[in-house]
Formats: structure tokens, sequence, C-alpha cells
């Protein structure tokens, strides 16, 4: 009998755990057991050749075609070619003085080849690749897999080919016992999971399909419950240490702000709002992304969270990731704020804060002024870039941190801050981030916050109308494209071009695919053409700094009509009177970029359009990406139609090799109601049981499942 933390050398032997350990870093029962099976060939299925890719180690079944020996000229020796075929394709292998497989090599028998998969001169091939026959001699060894209907298909590496993991794996179940399952009973009971046993059976040698299915809900369970577990306890340390509560006041410059709001709070931002409160006002310190795109109105809330700490009589921190947005904050709260931000300055209002702006490149005066105001406590906001809080800046009573994510903000930065509290004490931290994400990304990448999101955007956004131009399947298109641009510009609004490149590059010819427009191509191409007699500017990156500027200028003066430009608009360009915006090439772009893009527009009263020109056809999935673009303007669901097109190896990395990875059989995609369910579950326990300590089983199952350095990547990446 053996458990899952025996001694995998004396259940297959010091070879086999040797070149397991080698090959594919599988040292113990428990992780060759949960070495999963990538897929399962049916029994007299063959392999569909088509699938395979270039450079992958593969391992098909399929039945050899044909064989052939002969001598090499150049070479003494002997080439043994062999032909294997699924039936429509064939794939070449070749082995080099191994004269002697030609007697087991017969034509019409079938196998599994495993190999890394190349080309040569057009005909795909594996090299000396490692097989395993189904012939009646060999099936002895092998029997018990040949026999079963469903043959499980290891991740594999080179030295330790499929049917040797199928054969240890055998091995081990043959004797498994396990003694405790890691999984409350009451969980198991709940969502009708089967034992960790029965599903380790399950998964590596199914009785059926439904059997398969049921072991790997289980597994994909405990996938989900070891992630949320580690990320529930380190939400659980975090808000266990001590904070300041920075409860509402009456009557304090909060409301005095709410007040004067020209406008009223939309649900979602009053939702969050009364949440961020009630956080602030507890002892412990707030933890929460706040998710909400450009103009969903993150400032406003985040404003009166700070406002809400000023009147406790502490201090709010915002930090931006450029001095340029720094100081593009500091100037929008001020302007918010109106009189209640001009503390000391004539015209203050009566119980008015400081908005301070505090950056690295100011002079050696304002600088000296600004950590004054921030070390006195006379600045209840101070705005700077990450170095704020890195740097030696004193705070009097910092309570709130917000940052203001363009990029991703690692754990250790997060940490930093949270060590910037007077005393003992943590600040409350709130992170926002204008990317949409899924919500089970979300769940995982930014695991340790709590999140809130803005999906509702405030009334009077003029609506972006978007469509896709398909210019190899209808030209004319393009023609009515440059005519609305004309149209537009003819009422006396603005249009910006966009292409993938500048057009400086020296040119590559690499690749069959034709190189992506250029700003520096198109731009005098339509001003001799279709948008002749127009004014335009053209705008990229590697422009001198001066140039750049006196452009943008031009263009927001409305001394230009058409802005010819590379995805420098992205950022920070705002010309409400733009309202049209052509996308060249528009397949080279991706879908959170195009949205990201098309915002540009449609930021005054007048609706916005969106032409996104492309030469790829219908029914690729390029174009389902543009479809995807033109059917909605809600940025959350285009990040889930974006994983839904993604390979999702994309996004926590390959899986698909033999390594060691967190998430083998659990989709962030197809797994959402697992993974909330879990984040729930593991919630609660720790609630009950931080240290785990009556749950042995489930600390074990973390370590035995979780990667620690997968985990630090899940939450770097
Ligand atoms: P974000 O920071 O998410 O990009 P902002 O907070 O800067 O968005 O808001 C964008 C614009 O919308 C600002 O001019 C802001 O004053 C305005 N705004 C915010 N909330 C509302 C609302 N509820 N109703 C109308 N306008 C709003
Ligand atoms: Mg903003």
């Amino acid at each position: 009998m053996t458990n899952l933390r025996a001694d995998l050398k004396l259940v297959v032997g010091a070879a086999t755990a040797k070149a397991l350990a080698k090959g594919l870093k599988i040292e113990t029962v428990s992780d060759l057991l949960r070495h999963y099976p990538r897929r399962y060939a049916e029994r007299g299925q063959l392999t569909d050749i088509a699938g395979l890719e270039l450079g992958e180690h593969a391992t098909v079944m399929a039945r050899i075609e044909r064989v052939n020996k002969r001598r090499m000229k150049a070479r003494s020796g002997t080439l043994l070619e062999m032909v294997i075929t699924d039936g429509k394709r064939r794939l070449q292998c070749t082995f080099f003085n191994q004269a002697w497989r030609e007697k087991e090599l017969v034509p019409g028998k079938n196998g599994l080849f495993a190999g890394k998969v190349t080309a040569f001169r057009d005909v795909l091939q594996l090299a000396n690749p490692e097989y395993e026959l189904f012939d009646a001699d060999r099936q002895a060894e092998a029997m018990d897999d040949f026999l079963a209907e469903i043959i499980p298909v290891y991740p594999a590496a080179q030295g330790i080919p499929t049917w040797v993991i199928a054969k240890a794996v055998r091995q081990v179940l043959d004797v498994l016992e396990v003694d405790e399952d890691p999984m409350p009973i009451e969980l198991l009971a709940q969502y009708g999971l089967p034992s960790l046993e029965s599903a380790l059976r399950g998964i590596h040698r199914p009785s059926g399909w439904d059997a398969l299915n049921s072991a790997r809900r289980r597994l994909k369970w405990d996938e989900a419950m070891a992630v949320q577990l580690i990320f529930a306890q380190r939400r659980h340390s975090l808000v266990s240490r001590p904070a300041k509560a920075c409860p509402h006041t009456e009557g304090g410059i909060l409301d005095a702000f709410d007040k004067r709001l020209p406008f009223a709070l939309t649900s979602g931002q009053q939702e969050i709002g009364e949440e961020i409160a009630r956080d602030l006002s507890t002892e412990h310190p707030m933890n929460r992304l706040l998710q909400g795109e450009v103009g969903s109105g993150k400032t406003v809330v985040a404003l009166r969270a700070m406002l809400q700490v000023v009147d406790s009589g502490r201090q709010a921190a915002m930090l931006a990731p450029t001095e340029v947005l720094a100081a593009q904050h500091a100037r929008s709260l001020r302007e918010m704020l109106g009189d209640l931000g001009q503390a000391g300055e004539l015209g203050g209002a009566e119980n008015a804060t400081r908005v301070t702006l505090l950056t690295g490149s100011m002079g050696a005066k304002e600088r000296k002024k600004a950590l004054l105001e921030t070390v006195s406590g006379e600045a209840g906001i101070v705005v700077g870039t990450h170095a704020l809080i890195q740097d030696t800046v004193s705070f009097a009573d910092l309570g709130l941190v917000v940052v203001d994510e363009q990029h991703r903000f690692g754990v250790e930065q997060r940490d930093a801050l949270r060590s910037r509290g007077s005393d003992e004490t943590s600040p409350h931290v709130l992170v926002m981030t204008a990317t949409p994400i899924p919500r089970t990304v979300a769940m995982t990448v930014y695991g340790d916050l709590e999140t809130s999101a803005l999906r509702v955007m405030p009334a009077g956004r003029s609506p972006i109308k978007t469509s896709v131009v398909p210019v190899a399947e209808r030209p004319a298109w393009l023609d009515r494209a440059w005519q609305r641009v004309r149209e537009e510009c003819g009422k006396g609004h603005q249009a910006y071009i966009v292409c993938p490149r500048i057009g400086d590059e020296p040119a590559s010819d690499k690749g069959d695919k034709r190189p992506a427009l250029a700003v520096l191509d198109v731009a005098p191409e339509l001003a001799e053409g279709p948008l002749k007699g127009l004014k335009i500017g053209a705008l990229h990156g590697r422009m001198p700094a001066d140039d750049k500027d006196a452009v943008m200028q031009a263009f927001a003066k409305g001394d230009l009509d058409v802005l010819v430009a590379t995805t420098v608009i992205e950022v920070g360009v705002n010309v409400p009177n733009a309202t049209a915006m052509v996308i060249m090439d528009a397949d080279r772009f991706g879908i959170s970029q195009l949205h990201q893009l098309r915002g540009r527009v449609g930021r005054g009263s007048v609706p916005g359009l969106c032409l996104l020109v492309t030469e790829t056809l219908d029914g690729t999935t390029t174009r389902e990406r543009l479809a995807a673009v033109e059917s909605t303007t809600d940025g959350f669901e285009l990040s889930r139609m974006d994983l839904e097109l993604r390979r999702e190896g994309d996004i926590l990395g390959a899986a698909q090799s033999g390594k060691k990875s967190t998430l083998k059989l659990l989709s962030l995609l197809q797994d959402e109601e697992v993974i909330a369910e879990a984040r729930a579950r593991a919630s609660e326990i720790v609630e009950k049981d931080p240290a785990l300590g009556n749950y042995l089983g489930l600390a074990h199952m973390i370590a035995d499942v979780v990667d620690e350095d997968r985990v630090e990547y899940l939450e770097k990446s």
C-alpha cells in the first residue's frame, strides 16, 4: 500500500523515478498522480495529424503505412524510413543505423509514436521517434492500457514517453490508498464531488466519459481551492493588521463636496462608494481594486474616499504611473474641489483642504515646500508618482493610498505602501485600473484584493458607432469611409486616421504578410487622393518632442481637420471635436487596443464613428475579433470575448508542456462558477481557521497543487 506522500522510487523503481524527475520534475507519488493526461485517445481512433504543430513534442496514435531501408552513400550506415498515417495525412519518420527495427515495424500495425514535429521540404516529420506498438507480442506489458477504451496521453518529454508515464501511473494506482481526503466532507457533499482517490483513478484510467468528467470536476476544485486558499490567507493577514478607522464625518468636506456635485452619482458609483465608506470606517486596512473604463467616473469615487479620510484628520496620497499623469490628476482634483481644495488661500472654503503635487522633477524650492506641506499635514491630499511611497517622503498621518494603475502594480509594491502608515498601522489601499478584466482573471490575478467594478458609464456620453470595412469583400466601402470623413469635417468636426506602423523602419522582407500600412505613406496618399483639400497632419512617437507638441496643439485648436497617427493617440489626446476615427489594418491590433483607441472619439456631445478597415476575410478568427469590437462598447464584455478568442495558454503562460504548473485543468474562461464558489468557501474556512490547523489535508493539498513560483507569477504578470 502506498499513499500520496510515499517515495516514488519504491513503487516504480529507481530508473523510472529518475527519468520522471529529470524530464518532468515529478518527484513524489502525488506529483505523478497530479500529472494528468493531456488528452485521451479512443481505442481504434487515430490522431488527426493535421492538428500537429511544428516544434511541439507530440504523441500520435497512427498506423504504419510503409517502411523502407536504404544504405546511405555519403556516410556509411543505414537509413530506415517509415511513413505513418492517420488515414488522411502522413508523417515521415526516420531512424539512423537502427536497421533491426525493420522487423517490428510492420506496415498495418497501429501504435503510439512520440517525438518532435519538424518539417523537411514541406513534409511533416518525426525524427527518431519513440514508439509503442499495439501488437500481440508486446501487449503483455501494456495490456491493461491498450485494452481499455480510453487511452490517456500524457504530456511527455524526451526520454519519457507517454507509455512510460502510463505504466508508472498504473503501478502506483495498483497499490494506492488515499487515507484521508483533503477536502472537507461537507464540501464534497455540497457540490456532489467524488473522493480524491476515485477522482485520481478516474482521470488516469477512466471507465467511461462520464467518470472522466466527474473526476475532472473534482480535480478542478482542488486547483481552484488551493489558489483561493492562498489568496484568502493573504487577504486575512492583510486585514488583520491594524488600521485607523476613518468613519464618515457629518458636515465635513465630503458632505460639502457631495452637495455641490453638478451631477448625480451613477448607481455603481453610489454602491461602490458605500462599500468603500464601510471599509474605511473599520480598524483594519481596506484592500480594494476598483475597475472601470476611462470615463466611467473612478476619479470621483477615489476623491470621495480621500475626502472621508481627510475629514478624519488624516492624509490621502494618490499615485500615478508618470509625472505627467500625476500633474494631470492634481489639476483635475483641484478643479473638482474648487474652494474646498484651497486651504490657506484667498477664497478658500472654511473647512478646506489642500492638494499638493510632489514629483521628482520639481525645482528644489517648490519640492521643499511640497515636502513641508506633506510632513506638516497641511496637505490633505498629496499627488505624485510611485516614488512618493518609496522615497523618504514623510507624511504627518497617511490614512489612504490610491494607486492609479496604468501598468500592473506588483505585490511587493503594494506591500511597500502598506508599511507607510504612522506608528504600527497600515494605510487603507485603493487600486484603480482602467483595463476591464474578466471576473475570473480578477479573482486569480488580483486575488489578494476585494474587487469592485464600475460597469455603468455616466449618462450623457455620446455613443460610438463602430463598423467593420471589409475591403477585400467590399472595396467600395472604403470610398464610402473617406466620404464619411469628408462629411464630418464638412460639419466642422475632425477625424483620426490610425495606422499600425510609422513607415521609417528599414524594409524587412520577413514573412509572407504585407507590411502594415504606415503613417508616413498613408498621410500623403490621402492628401493627394480621397481627402484632397482637407488639412492633414501626421503624428507618431519618433517625431521630435517639439514637432509632436506642435501637431497636437494644431489638431486641438482645430487648425487640422485630420490627424494621421500611430497609437500614440491612445493616451492623453483629448479633442472633443474629433468625431470620426478610421483604423487602417485594424486586424493588426488587439481587441482591447481597438477599444481604447475608439474611446478618443465621442468625447463631446456628438456621436462618434469608428471604422475598422481590414483585408481579412469573413470567418477568420481575426475577423471575429473585429466583429466583437463592432458588436459592443462594453469593455467587460469585450474582455470576456478576448479571453474566449485568445488561446487560453496565453493568459497563464505555457501550461501545455510537461512543466509543473498550477492550473492544469481549471479554465479561467469556462470555470467561472467553480472559481467563484471556491473563493467563497476558501474565505469561510480561513475566517474560521486562518492557519488551517484543523485542515492539514488542505494545507498539504496547497503544496501539492500549487507551485509557489507560479503563484508569484500569477500576481506579478
Ligand atoms: P475615470 O477616472 O474613470 O476615467 P472620471 O472620474 O475622470 O473617469 O470621469 C470622467 C468624466 O465624467 C469627468 O469629467 C467627470 O466629472 C464625469 N463624471 C463622473 N461621474 C459622473 C456622473 N455620475 N454623471 C455625470 N458625469 C460624471
Ligand atoms: Mg481618471
